[in-house]
C-alpha cells in the first residue's frame, strides 16, 4: 500500500469530478508562490489554513442572532459556519462539484462577521461612511489577506485565488465591485454558490429552532406556513404518532432535506440546459446556475417574511441590537479620536491603513464578549484595565 499523494487526489478530482467543477491542479495559484504540499491538494490545505485560524476560533464567540451570552443552546457563528459546511458538502457531492473547495468557502465564509452579528456589520457600515465603509465580505478579505498573522513571509493565509475570490463573491452584489482585483468577473463558480444558497438554507432552520426555543413565537404560529406544512406531513407520513418537542425537531430536520433536495434537482436540470462544460462558464451567466424550484423560492420567501417580522423584528432582539450599536458605537469613537488607547499592535496597524479602518480592523475581529468588556474598561472607573 502506497500513500495517497496530492498528485493522486489531482488525478481522482478529474476523473471523476463533472466538467464544470473546479479541480485542484487547475488553481490559479496564491499570490506567494509556494511548493504545494506532497499529501493535501491545495484546497484542503486552504482549508486547513482557515481552521487553524485565530478568526475561524472567535466565530465560536460572536453572534448569530443572539449575542453569545444570551444562552449557551442557541447557534453562534462557529455552529452555524458548521451546518452550512455540512449542507454544502452535500450539495456540492451530489453535483459532483469539488467538496474541498465548497468545504473552504463554507468554513470562511462569516470571517468577516463583526461582534453582535448584523447589527454590529450595519453600525461600523454607518462609522466607516466617510471611510470605505464595511461590509462582512469585503472584511472576510482582509482577514485572510491581512489579518491573520501566521508566517513569516507573508501576512495572511495565502489562499489560492479560488477561495478568495468565491469568500469575495459569494454575496450577490452587497460591494462596491470596483474596489477589488476580482471586479472584472461575473458570477462566480458553482462551488461559491453553492455556499451562497447553503448559508440561507441553515440560516432559515436554525433561527426557526433558536427562535422556538427561545419563546419568540410558537409552534402553532408556522402552522400557515406552506414549507412548514409539507415538512410536518413528512413527519407525520413517517412517524404518525410523534408528539412533544420531538415533532418540530423533525420537521426542521425534513426542512433541510426538502430544500436541499429541491436545489439539487432544479440545479442539475439548470446545469444540463446550459450545457456547461468548464468551471469558468458560469462566469458569463447574468444568474446564478445554482437555484431553488420557483415553487420552492416562493415558499422560502413566505419563511423568510415570517422570520423577519417574528424573529429579527422581535422587541428582545432589537433590544440586543440596540444594545451592540451603543457599545460599538463607542468604542470606536473612543479609540478613532485616542488610537493610543488600542493595544499596541492595532496602533502600529492603524499606523499603516490609517485610524479608522485600523480601529474597525480591531473592533470587527473581536467577539461578543470582548467588545462589551472593552466597552466597560473604557467607561467604567472600577473595571480592572
Ligand atoms: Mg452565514
Amino acid at each position: 500500500m502506497n500513500i495517497q499523494t496530492r498528485h493522486d487526489l489531482e488525478q481522482y478530482e478529474e476523473a471523476h469530478l463533472a466538467p464544470y467543477a473546479m479541480r485542484a491542479a487547475d488553481t490559479h495559484g496564491r499570490v506567494h508562490p509556494e511548493t504545494e504540499h506532497p499529501y493535501r491538494s491545495a484546497y484542503q490545505r486552504d482549508r486547513d489554513r482557515v481552521v487553524h485560524s485565530s478568526a475561524f476560533r472567535r466565530l465560536e464567540y460572536k453572534t448569530q442572532v443572539f449575542v453569545n451570552q444570551a444562552g449557551d443552546y442557541y447557534r453562534t457563528r462557529l455552529t452555524h459556519t458548521m451546518e452550512v459546511s455540512q449542507i454544502s458538502r452535500t450539495i456540492a457531492r451530489a453535483l459532483r462539484l469539488n467538496e474541498d473547495l465548497t468545504e473552504v468557502i463554507a468554513l470562511g465564509h462569516d470571517l468577516g462577521h463583526t461582534p453582535f452579528g448584523h447589527a454590529g456589520e450595519g453600525i461600523l457600515n454607518e462609522l466607516m461612511a466617510g471611510n470605505g465603509g464595511f461590509n462582512h465580505n469585503v472584511q472576510v478579505l482582509r482577514v485572510v489577506d491581512l489579518l491573520e498573522e501566521r508566517y513569516p513571509d507573508f501576512l495572511g493565509l495565502n489562499l489560492t485565488r479560488e477561495v478568495r475570490e468565491s469568500l469575495i463573491k459569494r454575496s450577490r452584489g452587497s460591494y462596491d465591485r470596483s474596489s477589488t482585483e476580482f471586479s472584472d468577473r461575473g458570477q462566480p463558480l458553482l462551488e461559491a454558490q453553492v455556499v451562497d444558497l447553503a448559508d440561507s438554507t441553515a440560516y432559515d432552520n436554525h433561527d426557526i429552532d433558536d427562535g422556538l426555543r427561545a419563546g419568540l413565537f410558537a409552534e402553532s404560529d408556522l402552522q400557515d406556513l406552506e414549507l412548514w406544512k409539507l415538512a410536518v406531513a413528512e413527519v407525520f407520513n413517517r412517524y404518525p404518532k410523534i408528539s412533544g418537542r420531538l415533532l418540530p425537531r423533525q420537521a426542521i430536520l425534513n426542512l433541510i432535506n426538502l430544500e436541499v433536495t429541491d436545489l439539487i434537482n432544479h440545479s442539475l436540470e439548470r446545469i444540463n440546459d446550459l450545457n456547461l462544460a468548464s468551471p469558468v462558464d458560469c462566469h458569463k451567466l447574468k444568474d446564478y446556475v445554482l437555484a431553488f424550484s420557483p415553487e420552492m423560492a416562493r415558499m422560502r420567501a413566505a419563511l423568510q417574511r415570517f422570520l423577519h417580522q417574528r424573529m429579527y423584528g422581535h422587541h428582545l432582539v432589537r433590544r440586543m441590537q440596540k444594545k451592540a450599536h451603543r457599545i460599538l458605537a463607542a468604542i470606536f469613537e473612543e479609540f478613532a479620536t485616542t488610537p493610543e488607547l488600542m493595544p499596541e499592535h492595532f496602533q502600529h496597524w492603524a499606523g499603516e491603513v490609517g485610524v479608522e479602518r485600523g480601529v474597525c480592523d480591531y473592533i470587527a475581529g473581536m467577539t461578543d464578549r470582548h467588545a462589551q468588556e472593552e466597552y466597560a474598561k473604557l467607561f467604567f472607573p472600577d473595571q480592572k484595565l
